[in-house]
């Protein structure tokens, strides 16, 4: 018996390009209108599909940057040296070309906009992106929870969105930026290079008695370490919300 196709979320979507902003040298925000979009929360992401002519396709996971607004899908991808997919959406991609999506995927690394809880976001690098979804749609609803990131980059040419962070670090009341600079700091900065560790987590974080939901967002490895500091900081493991940005394909 044939099977009926799968309808809603798991279909592929066609997207067209909109708008595109450079973020970094390397990283571009994309605006894709998505027809049909159904809608999604904030630390979701989607399914990117794309297909040659010769019928040679590739597929990779980017997270929904921002809340959705009607079928507006935005996504932020980092150009990964050789990397098939990213370089392409990062030079090649341009505006009104087609792109396959699937999504939104993901139920668990969510922040809703009704939660009650504070929230630490620590993020290494592109892992920003789902983070930053979660800052704009805690702006867009209007929620009062109070929202603390610790932001992980090698140099300040590095930050994502650095304005529009900056500005929200001044407006948003209840939300504190922290960055971290691993090679390069900016002029004037307190502190040399150094790595996210027990104390930065600890200053800049929240303490463990305030029962806060954290999502630690980045590649692997960084993941891994700030999940340990934080459990062993005493945050409640159940807590602890990671997403890691390895390297995804079929
Ligand atoms: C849930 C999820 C969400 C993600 N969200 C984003 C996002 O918002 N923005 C974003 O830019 N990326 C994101 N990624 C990573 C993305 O899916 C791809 O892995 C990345 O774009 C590289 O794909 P590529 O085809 O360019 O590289 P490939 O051709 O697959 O790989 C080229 C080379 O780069 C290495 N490589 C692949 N991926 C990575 C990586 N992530 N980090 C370091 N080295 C890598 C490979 O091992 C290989 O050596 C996400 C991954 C996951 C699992």
């Amino acid at each position: 018996m044939a099977r009926a196709a799968v309808p809603g979320r798991l279909s592929w979507r066609v997207g067209r390009l909109a708008e595109a902003r450079q973020e970094t040298p390397t990283a571009r925000t994309l605006v894709l209108d998505v027809p049909g979009w159904p809608g999604h929360l904030p630390g979701q992401h989607v399914d990117v599909r794309l297909t040659a002519e010769d019928g040679y396709s590739a597929q990779r996971s980017y997270s929904l940057a921002a809340p959705a607004e009607g079928g507006r899908v935005e996504l932020t991808v980092q150009s990964v040296p050789e990397g098939e997919v990213s370089a392409y959406l990062t030079g090649v991609y341009s505006t009104g070309d087609p792109v396959e999506l699937r999504g939104p995927v993901g139920g668990w690394f969510v922040w809703r906009p009704a939660g009650t809880q504070p929230v630490l976001l620590v993020a290494g690098g592109s892992g920003i992106v789902p983070l930053m979804a979660m800052i704009r749609s805690r702006r867009a609803a209007g929620s009062r929870v109070p929202f603390r990131l610790i932001y992980s980059v090698r140099t300040p040419g590095d930050v994502y969105y650095a304005d529009e962070l900056r500005r929200r670090a001044r407006d948003d009341a209840g939300l504190d930026v922290t960055f971290v600079y691993t090679r390069a700091v900016p002029e004037g900065w307190p502190h040399p290079p150094r790595r996210i560790g027990v104390t930065v987590v600890n200053t800049n974080g929240w303490p463990p008695a305030l029962t806060p939901d954290c999502y630690v967002c980045g590649p692997t490895g960084f993941v891994e370490t700030v999940a340990d500091i934080l459990v062993a900081l005493g945050h409640d493991p159940r807590r602890v919300r990671t997403e890691r940005f390895g390297p995804t394909g079929g």
